[in-house]
């Protein structure tokens, strides 16, 4: 551990509360705590005392708690004074540590320290970010689950299994006379085979992971006047979205945080896409288009009462192919049609009525599903894009290694993309993390985290 300084943060949110926390960690605590309360610190205890000032006026009294290295949550010593929180006196007591040669704590600093010191990897450093940023039930276990490391032994075990076939290549590159001729071996195939399965699977709960995190963003576009507006209340339970039967006049991008039974969902309401010469709609119709390209789901709504015609053709060929469309069939109470759910192939129909409210639960039903939650899993966690990138790159790397066994016959360059892709791995947790990723992710942290 090479940090030498001692760090200050107050720990509690800025305002005014019962009790506010300032935090300290790095070789000077004690000394620093010994001066602040006028007396010595005893490990692991609870002291009732009061917190001086240079000069020995009280700045306010309270609870100081120290915990010697390498028994603390940044694996330095570290104390917590306890006081009353209020945002001039936690100031003033920050002050003071800061006089006494500490120096303010860079955002997540104590919980990069935590990790530098192996108390925790990067995944449950990234898990307390979480669970503190938590916008749901759901996500709070989830990163619950993470902090204690379920993710983190999910991906061990990858790199274990990529640590054996490693060691079988490299021995079998090593020691030629040995005559292993692992360039036939179906089980190495085989082998190869099995880890990418094993990772396209970890891929496929962490993209749930990430969801669980950041929500799913979906784009609500169609026609003008078809009930996006009114879809958009509906879900949201608010009225913020103008109905009116005017055609056109959404025409900025409206975006609405839903908690979808603990899931969070961001909807998108779109300018009604039609071609327009009016520049503030055309505009809106830009704009929309910019969102569908981000969303990750579409809904494509059509007013059932006058079908679907070739306008929402047109719209729906336009969408980005790789993107999921679901289309809201609204208005049926002018219809004869009930509500329903009908899945042909990739494409999702929706049958309901926005204003009368029929069969908004089904198209609710169907957002979670599509979100990959049907109830939440047990063994779910939440995750982060760069987990999902690592874990594509290291499949990537098998790939190519098992191409380079099978079409070109080179055990080295397969050896290498083993090597590759076990790295890849390691960024996940931390074993290998570069400087510059590793500063960018504690960085996003909060003072005193
Ligand atoms: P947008 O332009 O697509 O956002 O459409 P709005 O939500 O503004 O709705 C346009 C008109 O259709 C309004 O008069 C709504 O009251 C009406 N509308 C919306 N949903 C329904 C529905 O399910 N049934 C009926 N009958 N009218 C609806």
């Amino acid at each position: 551990m090479n940090s030498v300084d001692t760090i200050v943060a107050i720990a509690t949110p800025p305002g005014k509360g019962g009790i506010g926390i300032v935090r300290i960690s790095g070789p000077d605590s004690e000394l620093i705590a010994t001066r602040i309360i006028g007396q010595e610190t005893k490990p692991r205890i609870a002291t009732y005392c009061k917190f001086l000032a240079q000069d020995h006026p009280t700045i306010d009294e309270g609870i100081v708690l120290f915990f010697r290295a390498p028994a603390s949550f940044t694996g330095e010593d570290v104390v917590e004074f306890q006081g009353h929180g209020g945002p001039v006196v936690l100031d003033l007591l920050l002050k003071q540590v800061l006089s006494y040669g500490a120096r303010m704590a860079r955002p997540g600093e104590f919980s990069e320290r935590a990790f530098l010191n192996d108390k925790i990897d990067l995944t449950q450093a990234e898990a307390i970010a979480d669970l503190i940023e938590a916008g749901s039930e759901h996500a709070a276990r989830a990163a619950q689950k993470s902090l204690q490391g379920a993710f983190s032994s999910v991906i061990h075990n990858l790199v274990d299994q990529l640590t054996q076939l490693r060691m079988y290549v490299e021995a079998a590159i090593d020691f030629p006379e040995e005559e292993i001729d692992f360039l036939a071996d179906e089980k190495l195939i085989d082998d190869l085979n099995k880890v990418m399965v094993s990772i396209k699977e970890v891929e496929r709960v962490t993209e749930q992971g990430i969801l669980l995190r950041e929500g799913m963003t979906v784009v609500l576009t169609g026609q003008p006047n078809v009930g996006k507006s009114s879809l958009l209340n509906k879900l949201s339970g608010q009225d913020a979205a103008i109905v009116t039967d005017v055609p056109g006049t959404t025409r900025d991008i409206l975006s609405r945080e839903i908690n979808l039974k603990g899931l969070p969902l961001h909807i998108v309401d779109t300018a009604g896409l039609r071609n327009s010469d009016d520049v503030v709609e055309k505009e809106g119709i830009r704009r929309a288009r910019s969102e569908i390209e981000k969303a990750d789901r579409i809904l494509l709504v059509v007013d059932t009462s006058k079908g679907i015609d070739a306008e929402d053709h047109v719209l729906l060929e336009s969408f980005p192919k790789h993107i999921p469309v679901t289309v809201v069939h609204n208005k049926i109470d002018l219809t004869a049609n009930k509500p329903q759910i009908i899945q042909v192939s990739e494409l999702t129909s929706v049958y309901l009525s926005a204003s009368q409210d029929i069969g908004i639960n089904l198209l609710q039903d169907h957002l979670q599903q599509s979100m990959g939650f049907s109830g939440i899993t047990e063994g779910s966690f939440v995750a982060r894009r760069r987990h999902l990138e690592a874990l594509q790159r290291a499949r990537h790397y098998i790939e190519a290694g098992h191409n380079n066994l099978q079409v070109h016959r080179a055990g080295e360059l397969l050896a290498e993309d083993l090597r590759q892709a076990q790295m890849a791995l390691s960024e996940i947790t931390g074993e290998f993390t570069p400087d510059d990723l590793l500063g960018k992710i504690f960085s996003s942290f909060c003072i005193g985290k």
